[in-house]
């Protein structure tokens, strides 16, 4: 499934495909129509035939494209569970699945491919993205901006639910999907069960490193190539614990890899480092008790 470093792969594809293209002619699917929603595909294909795309921006989950050639106009595109922008040049078949086509001038057409319906394409009248309530809502990019420890412990703070799931929140840390979530309570070293209040401010701090090394990992990963395919797909798993139920840890190799339902979602985890992270505090706090109970 698209996270934060499929996102910026696919953002990156786009740059080196499509800037400065003059787009001739836009296709779309009409049984894709939810795609479009609240607009149309007659709608969309209207809007940016002839245009050129100017820039291609990313936050969290969500590619913002400004389209040159007439007024401010934008392109939102989500890619929901199973989107992928991919390129084909004259005279290669077309993808399956294809919910938009953009043919560029000299003939490459960009497609919009998404087999499960749960992407997103959307006109942004004027490119002000951020009257969008789905973007005005995210936090800062974590990758773009950096993750800051403090703003993170206090939004934490603010929540009871366990730490995986309340990373799920895209105000929190946009771009932050199910896979990763799961990574980097992992590297971590935090049990995803966790409530997210009472982490401490060290293991918070331990959280960001971990998102941020889960995402580096996956953006190196996907490199400078131009297709790829998502786990779900049959692709290669390149994650330490994601979809790896009943593997042995690859850290501390003591224990196999457990998968739980957490909100109606898959989350992966070590019940052997998860334990031995939360050893250290109850051991001192029984070491204390035992130091209390001989002084008493
Ligand atoms: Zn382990």
């Amino acid at each position: 499934m698209p996270e934060l470093p499929e996102v910026e792969h696919a953002a990156r594809c786009l740059r080196a495909w499509a800037l400065s293209g003059r787009i001739l002619a836009v296709e779309t699917d009409p049984r894709a129509e939810r795609i479009f929603r609240p607009g149309s595909g007659a709608a969309l294909a209207r809007a940016l035939a002839g245009r050129r795309v100017a820039s291609v921006r990313r936050l969290g989950k969500h590619l913002l494209l400004e389209l040159a050639g007439g007024g401010p106009l934008g392109l939102l595109s989500h890619l929901g569970m199973t989107g992928k922008w991919v390129r084909r040049l004259p005279g290669e078949p077309p993808p399956s699945h294809v919910r938009a086509s953009l043919v560029l001038e000299g003939g490459a057409v960009l497609h919009y491919r998404d087999p499960r319906l749960f992407g997103r394409l959307r006109v942004v009248p004027g490119a002000r993205f951020e009257l969008l309530p789905e973007l005005g809502a995210l936090g800062p990019d974590p990758i773009a901006a950096g993750i800051d420890p403090v703003r993170l412990a206090a939004l934490l703070g603010r929540t009871r639910r366990p730490v995986k799931v309340a990373l799920l929140d895209q105000r929190i840390l946009p771009g932050v999907g199910n896979i990763h979530a799961s990574e980097a309570c992992f590297r971590a070293r935090i049990d995803p069960r966790r409530r997210a209040d009472r982490l401490s401010p060290g293991e918070v701090a331990r959280l960001a490193r971990g998102v941020r090394a889960t995402f580096d990992r996956a953006l190196s990963a996907l490199g400078a190539g131009e297709e790829i395919a998502y786990v779900e797909e049959g692709g290669e798993n390149p994650f330490l614990v994601y979809a790896r139920a009943g593997e042995r840890c690859p850290r501390c190799r003591r224990a196999a890899i457990r998968r739980i339902v957490q909100a109606q979602r898959s989350t992966y985890f070590c019940p052997a480092c998860a334990a031995g992270a939360a050893r250290p505090a109850a051991s001192a706090s029984a070491s204390r008790a035992r130091a209390s109970a001989s002084r008493g």
